[in-house]
């Protein structure tokens, strides 16, 4: 049975994958601080006899007792507004928390895949975007505490890999989306839905004119699965290319929800990427993944999640006070 530490095993895509490995029949071992993590995405595990919780932080030492054959590092805040509210935890766990699971993997002889993103492209000049592009990126702006993190985050996995012979992985995820999404993350796709389930206007940043990509979540963890188990090392784009503007996007949300409420036009945030779609052709030739879920499927399983939470949840606005962290 192979045994896979899971880091930030509560968040939306770590718990996708614990699922997903528990049912493959491993031994799974996810770990999380609970910033950002919910308890309530792994709640159904609990009662599973190959699946245990460490509650801890990755940018600290980790042990972890016994073999481990997977590891990955999905621990990070990753919405912009998690990460403008907890900038120095999201640089940590970034670069210290990657090098103690690269120091695990070392020590463990285990094959590590890193959770990277479209945002190492920054706000692109290259459209689409494959993966043998530098990016565009801010180091200083709003969203440099993530991009650069995840940046280095690669550099550090391929030091490992070329000096040390550590055996690793490296995703670049595009927008992704799905049930367990946080309703108040910042994110469009909860942003919009909450705004509607609440009879709320939906808030389109600047003129709406800005593409995006989205990506259902079980389409991305199955690419996730297939480069782990490929012999790939370098970077590969996982996402859907089907693009959309952002306004296109309020109108789908709009008529999913059949609510009479209209689009309101805010401020585009800082160094907000004007368009983004990734180019798969890596992903088709080296692992034969393409994405099989269309967005109007998509939409509505996640519309189903949204509309099964409680009202409290609902109306719980911890983070959806965007103009307090949104640097416009
Ligand atoms: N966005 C928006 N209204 C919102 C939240 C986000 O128009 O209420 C825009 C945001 O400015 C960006 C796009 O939607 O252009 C996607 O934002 P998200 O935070 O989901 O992801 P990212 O910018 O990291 O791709």
């Amino acid at each position: 049975m192979k045994r896979v530490l899971i880091t930030g095993a509560a968040g939306f895509l770590g718990s996708h994958l614990c699922d997903r490995f528990i049912k493959d029949g491993c031994y799974v071992i996810g770990m999380d601080n609970l910033i950002t993590g919910r308890i309530t995405n792994l709640e159904h595990l609990f009662k599973h006899e190959n699946f245990e919780f460490y509650h801890h932080d990755v940018s600290n030492f980790i042990h972890v007792p016994g073999e481990l054959d997977y590891i990955l590092h999905f621990a990070s805040p990753a919405s912009p507004i998690d990460y403008l509210k907890i900038p120095i935890q999201t640089l940590k766990v970034g670069s210290l928390g990657v090098h103690n699971c690269l120091g695990l993997a070392k020590a463990k002889n285990a094959r590590m895949l890193i959770a990277s993103t479209s945002e190492v492209y920054g706000d692109p000049e290259v459209h689409p975007q494959h993966e043998e592009y530098w990016g565009n990126v801010n180091p200083v702006g709003p969203r440099g505490v993530y991009d650069e993190a995840k940046r280095f985050q690669e550099a550090i996995t391929m030091a490992y890999h070329n000096f040390h012979g550590v055996e690793t992985r490296i995703v670049r995820i595009f927008n992704t989306y799905g049930p367990r999404m946080r309703l108040n993350d910042g994110r469009v796709l909860p942003a919009f839905i909450g705004q509607a389930l609440r009879g709320q206007d939906l808030t389109v940043f600047g003129d709406g004119s800005q593409t995006r990509s989205f990506c259902f979540v079980d389409d991305l963890i199955n690419g996730i699965v297939k480069l782990l188990e490929s012999d790939y090392s370098k970077p590969v784009n996982i996402g859907n290319p089907s693009e959309i503007t952002i306004s296109q996007f309020a109108e789908e949300i709009i008529s999913l929800t059949g609510t009479e409420q209209k689009v309101i036009y805010k401020d585009l945030p800082v160094d907000d990427p004007k368009q983004r779609k990734p180019d798969i052709t890596k992903a088709k030739e080296i692992l034969n993944w393409t994405p099989k879920v269309e967005r109007s499927e998509g939409l509505k399983l996640t519309y189903e999640y949204f509309k099964s939470l409680t009202k409290e949840e609902l109306f719980h606005t911890e983070h959806s006070n965007f103009d307090k962290f949104i640097i416009r």
